[in-house]
């Protein structure tokens, strides 16, 4: 299985499981195993999450307009969409960070 680059140390030590769950760049990440920096989704991600979760929230709103019964599973659905679609986003696409976070070790 590819492995992705650590962007500290530049070995290939972050598994796409791993990466799909090493949040975006102001989250602690996934501590490399090899020299323990913390590898985060870079900016294409979280900008790619931010227009998906857009999308979502108007969709919610379209919805609340035209059809307001059953909004709640309706936002619910969407919402659990958003956390697959982002994680497989993260897993397939994007490079890995250092993270922007100061309060961690960022080495
Ligand atoms: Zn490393």
């Amino acid at each position: 299985m590819k492995k992705f680059k650590c962007p500290y140390c530049n070995e290939n030590t972050v598994s796409r499981f791993r990466k799909a769950f090493a949040g975006s760049l102001k989250s602690k990440g996934y501590k490399c195993p090899n020299c323990g920096g913390r590898c985060v989704n870079g900016r294409e991600s979280t900008v790619f999450h931010a227009i998906l979760s857009l999308t979502i929230f108007i969709a919610i709103i379209i919805k609340s307009y035209k059809d307001p019964n059953n909004l709640i599973t309706f936002s619910l659905v969407l919402f659990g969409l958003y956390f697959i679609i982002s994680r497989v986003f993260d897993a397939f696409f994007f490079e890995l960070e250092k993270t922007w976070r100061i309060d961690v070790n960022r080495k």
